[in-house]
């Protein structure tokens, strides 16, 4: 099992850290958990084919998870695609995926290029498997069982919000939280992991002054609250990620992100602020993601 974190930040762009996405390859079959912009583009950086990758996992509807999807599956079919992927995703998925393809967003798009037999031909895998997901085992094939549960992110009624585990036929295990504040839900679906990706995405400097200002969901992990969840799942390795862009150096990020934190906390050094912090409550292994990094299980 080989795991790439594709994207690593949250919703702002930023050019060091992209928006949500990891690739699972499991022997010779390609998966992918959530599909943020840049996905596509970071899967031929790190020399994985998107045409071969047939299962997507949606953890949630916000952009930063879903944002990649028409291209990854436009630029797929236009490169000789041979199946529709199957998306597993919540409640709302099938809108997202039916306003994107035929009579959708990119109808005229889709049209032109279809004017030529060489796309006709496999024009069908632009009708992907929508799957909708429940909490329990969301998908299964011969190399590997999908389960999910909820976690608290946005209010259910509006979207539902699932965290991801996937266990292998060759025995190994990884588990993704999604966005979510601590979820005793997903500590229990995630015990004893190989890997426990979970989010970050905001230092405990951010959180009094995100309270003030008013500003998005509170409803993320804090690296203190990361340790003392990570001690619970004791996972062979823990890597933290989907970074609110708190260690840019970049002045246009910069600038976004004063809307979430003070602007003179933010930079590389807050990283190891995160270790120090995820570490008052947790002694495992432990490693920060970065865009591209891979993980060898
Ligand atoms: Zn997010
Ligand atoms: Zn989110």
């Amino acid at each position: 099992m080989r795991v790439v974190m594709l994207g690593t930040g949250a919703a702002v762009p930023d050019p060091n850290r992209g928006h949500s996405a990891i690739h699972i390859a499991v022997r010779d079959q390609n998966y992918m958990f959530d599909c943020g912009h840049g996905a596509t583009l970071q899967m031929v950086k790190a020399y994985i084919d998107p045409t071969l990758v047939n299962t997507v996992f949606l953890s949630h509807l916000h952009y930063d998870h879903i944002a990649d999807f028409a291209y990854f599956l436009i630029s797929t079919w236009m490169c000789n695609r041979e199946k529709p992927p199957v998306v597993v995703g919540p409640e709302g998925t099938r809108h997202f995926v039916d306003h994107l393809f035929k009579g959708g967003a990119f109808a005229k798009d889709i049209e032109a290029r279809a004017q030529y037999p060489n796309r006709v031909k496999n024009i069908d895998v632009l009708r992907p498997d929508v799957r909708v997901c429940e909490p329990g085992l969301v998908f299964e094939d011969d190399y590997v069982k999908v389960t999910a549960c909820y976690v608290e992110h946005i209010p259910r009624e509006i979207s539902p919000c699932f965290g991801l585990r996937m266990d292998t036929v060759d025995g190994q295990s990884v588990a993704f939280s999604g966005d979510t504040s601590p979820c005793d839900r997903f500590i229990e679906l995630a015990k004893g992991v190989d890997l426990l990706i979970h989010e970050c995405t905001f230092p405990e400097e951010a959180l009094e002054f995100r309270a003030k200002a008013g500003v998005g969901t509170w409803s993320h992990t804090s690296p203190v609250e990361l340790g003392k969840l990570a001690t619970k799942v004791n996972p062979k390795e823990l890597v933290a990620t989907h970074f609110g862009h708190y260690d840019t150096t970049n002045p246009i990020t910069k600038k976004f992100m004063s809307i979430h934190m003070p602007e003179e906390i933010i930079g590389p050094h807050q990283l190891e602020n995160v270790v120090a912090d995820i570490k008052q409550n947790y002694s495992g292994p432990l490693r920060l993601a970065h865009d591209l990094m891979r993980i060898d299980l």
